[in-house]
């Protein structure tokens, strides 16, 4: 299984630099990654390349004008029998999380358009996009830094592309919980031991020990995921009995 991702955007030596790094460059190099730049500036048609342009009614900064992005996605979906989904990352779009990561690695192929400037002229969003997805309730000032996020957390779910789907199954946010704190060598440092049962040995007693941690650690930074997340019976009774002592 492999999965292909268009970036449509000005910067794509910026994109390139940082995708072509760690794991994500490595799951490239080994084809399970298929990560594709088309600049924008290339679908100017005039003579200085622009294609940006003040605001009709006035207002602030340049838009980004629709012709150029359209063109640029015709170039990229020409020929293909299934059109893609279209991304548009925007801070008006919903906000990203692990659950539409999951959703969007189902997905053979997308398109990321990323905005610069003031934004994007609306009628070329209209036409081409299917979806838009926001980092976060912030402003950045272009796409291209939430479309690697984007990528590096769907990407990372494709199989193959880390060493084992072990390695995102217990992680935070894949459950509804946070992940248990982490540890490894050496066994003392700063004053401080790892946990005793994580050098136990006892495999049952240490999942056991990481998932009440897990739970520990979410009622502690985040208590308003565990309404959500997926507890038995028997762990919501130990979890009320922990917050009545608290
Ligand atoms: N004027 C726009 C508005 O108020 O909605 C904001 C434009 S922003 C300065 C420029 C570009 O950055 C956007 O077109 C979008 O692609 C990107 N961008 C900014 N913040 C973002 C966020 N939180 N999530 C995703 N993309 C964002």
């Amino acid at each position: 299984m492999s999965m292909r991702f268009d970036c449509l955007t000005l910067f794509p030596d910026m994109m390139r630099a940082v995708l072509s790094e760690s794991i994500i460059g490595r799951a490239q190099t080994a084809g399970i990654l298929d990560i594709r730049y088309t600049n924008i500036r290339d679908f100017a048609e005039n003579k200085h390349n622009r294609v940006d342009d003040y605001p009709y009614g006035g207002g602030e900064g340049m838009v980004m004008q629709a012709m150029p992005i359209y063109r640029a996605w015709q170039s990229v979906t020409q020929g293909l029998e299934k059109k893609p989904k279209v991304i548009y990352l925007s801070p008006q779009g919903k906000v990203f999380d692990q659950r539409t990561a999951v959703r969007l690695s189902k997905e053979e192929h997308l398109i990321l358009l990323c905005g610069h400037y003031e934004g994007v002229d609306e009628r070329v969003l209209e036409e081409i996009v299917d979806e838009e997805i926001s980092m976060g309730d912030f402003v950045l000032t272009g796409g291209e830094i939430p479309a690697m996020a984007l990528i590096d957390a769907v990407g990372r779910l494709i199989p193959g592309v880390l060493s084992s789907e072990d390695a995102y199954a217990h992680e935070s946010h894949f459950d509804g919980l946070l992940e248990h704190a982490q540890y490894t060598r050496p066994p003392e440092c700063l004053g401080k031991s790892v946990p005793e049962i994580l050098l136990s040995g006892h495999h049952k007693n240490i999942m056991e020990y990481k998932r009440k941690e897990s739970i520990l650690r979410t009622l502690k930074k985040r208590p308003d995921m565990l309404e959500k997340a997926p507890l038995t019976d028997k762990e919501r009774k130990w979890l009320d009995s922990i917050r009545e002592e608290m």
